[in-house]
């Protein structure tokens, strides 16, 4: 009996499973963690509350990032200007500390501040050992 043909998994960028249906179960594993540890820095129902009303405001409507280069892009996301440390901070849910992003802002500065982390705590970071790559998502 034929069978449909198997596809890449759609789940990551760099997954190279062939699946009936995306994610694959590696795929699939992995963003269960990424969810549990993103709820455990402080994603928790609080903040989705916030984030959801902070977005129906009239003032946020717009990428923060795309406005001040002159485009009128819907924001999709909210950001935290200044990245908080842990649940307990008061920047987590400090409305003047969010703004709204598209998901391109927001990934680019999601990506920028991962390399600013990455060579602030790297042992090598002064020797110039550290490889990161920034995925830009604009041509
Ligand atoms: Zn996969
Ligand atoms: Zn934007």
């Amino acid at each position: 009996m034929p069978t449909a043909p198997k596809r890449p998994c759609s789940g990551s960028p760099t997954c190279r499973n062939l699946v009936h249906k995306s994610p694959c179960p590696d795929c699939a594993r992995k963003r269960e963690q990424r969810r549990g540890s993103r709820h455990a820095r402080g994603y928790d129902a609080a903040w989705v509350q916030l984030r959801d009303e902070f977005l129906t405001d009239a003032a946020n409507q717009c990428c923060a990032h795309c406005a001040r280069h002159g485009r009128a892009t819907p924001a999709t996301e909210v950001d935290h200007i200044v990245p908080f440390s842990g649940p307990n901070d008061p920047l987590r849910l400090d409305r003047t500390n969010l703004q709204g992003l598209c998901g391109v802002c927001h990934r680019r500065k999601t990506a920028a501040q991962q390399l600013i982390d990455a060579l602030k705590s790297a042992p090598g970071a002064r020797r110039g050992r550290i490889w990161i790559q920034i995925r830009s998502d604009t041509p």
